[in-house]
C-alpha cells in the first residue's frame, strides 16, 4: 500500500536536523510522496531546494498564508510566479485563503487585517488562475467569504481543495457542486467532530484526500508530540471505519486522486 501526505510542512524537520529521519519514517510506513506546503517568503526556497534534493519524493509550494498578510504583502509576493519557471516547480498555489480565527482584539484593526488578507487572497486567486495551477485553501472561520473569493476570481473549481476540512454538511456541499476538493486531517477522529465526520462521508472515497498538517494537528488528539508524514496511514485507519471502506482501497483511491490533481509525476 502506498500513501501521499498531501500536506505537511517540513521547515521545523529541516531545522532541527532530523528530516532524513522523519522521511525515512515516512517510507517505511508506505508515505512514498509528500507536499510541503508553503506559508511565507522564508519557506519557499527552502522547500524548493528540498523538492530538488528529493525527487520525486518530496513535492513543493509557494503561496502566502493569510496569518503571514500585512501591510507589506505586495512586497512580500515580490517575484513569486518566479518559482514556475525553476525545476522543480511548485505543485500547486498555496496555502492562501482568509484566516479569522487569530485577529487582532481591535475592531479597527481587525477589520483592516481582514480586508489585506481578501486583497491578497484575490490576487493570489488570479496568479492562479493564470498560471492554471491546483490551489490550496485555508479557510478558518471564513468559509464563506473564501467560497465568495474564489467565485468571484473565475477559478476553475476543478483546480481547488479546501485543506485541513473542519466545517459541515452545507459547506462540504458547496464544494461538491462547484466541483471542489476537501482534504482531511487527523482532526476527522478526533471526539466532538461529528459534523466533519459527516462531511467527509457526503464527499466520499472517490473525492477524497488525506493530509498529516504535520508538525501540527496529532493523530491522537491533545498529544504534544510532533505530527509527522509517517501519520497518514493511521489517518487513512480512522477514515476507512467512518467511510466502511477497506483500508486498501482508500489507499488506492486518495494516492490516485493526489497524484493526478497535483500531477505527481515529474
Ligand atoms: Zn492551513
Ligand atoms: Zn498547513
Amino acid at each position: 500500500m502506498s500513501w501521499i501526505d498531501s500536506h505537511c510542512h517540513l521547515k521545523s524537520f529541516y531545522q532541527k536536523k532530523v528530516l532524513d529521519v522523519v522521511l525515512r519514517r515516512a517510507m517505511l510506513s508506505g508515505v512514498e510522496k509528500m507536499i510541503t506546503v508553503g506559508t511565507n517568503k522564508s519557506d519557499w526556497s527552502l522547500y524548493q531546494s528540498l523538492s530538488q534534493q528529493y525527487l520525486k519524493t518530496v513535492f513543493y509550494t509557494v503561496g502566502l498564508h493569510p496569518c503571514y498578510v500585512d501591510d507589506n504583502w505586495v512586497s512580500e509576493l515580490e517575484g513569486f510566479s518566479g518559482f514556475w519557471s525553476l525545476s522543480p516547480s511548485p505543485v500547486a498555489l498555496g496555502e492562501i485563503g482568509l484566516d479569522y480565527f487569530r485577529l487582532p482584539k481591535n475592531i479597527v484593526q481587525a477589520e483592516k487585517i481582514r480586508n489585506l488578507q481578501k486583497e491578497c487572497f484575490s490576487f493570489q486567486l488570479g496568479v492562479a488562475s493564470d498560471l492554471g495551477c491546483p490551489v490550496i485553501i485555508h479557510a478558518r472561520n471564513a468559509f464563506d467569504d473564501c467560497v465568495r473569493l474564489i467565485d468571484e476570481s473565475g477559478l476553475d473549481w476543478s483546480n481547488v481543495v479546501f485543506h485541513c476540512f473542519s466545517e459541515g454538511m452545507d459547506e462540504i456541499e458547496k464544494l461538491i457542486n462547484r466541483g471542489g476538493y476537501a482534504s482531511f486531517t487527523a482532526i476527522v477522529s478526533y471526539k466532538n467532530n461529528d459534523q466533519i465526520r459527516s462531511a467527509l462521508k457526503k464527499q466520499g472515497i472517490d473525492r477524497l484526500m488525506l493530509e498529516t498538517d504535520s508538525p501540527y494537528l496529532p493523530v491522537n488528539q491533545g498529544e504534544k508530540k510532533a505530527n509527522e508524514p509517517s501519520a497518514v496511514p493511521l489517518i487513512g485507519e480512522s477514515v476507512s471505519l467512518t467511510l466502511e471502506k477497506s483500508v486498501e482501497d482508500l489507499a488506492c483511491k486518495t494516492t490516485s486522486l493526489a497524484q493526478s490533481f497535483f500531477s505527481l509525476y515529474n
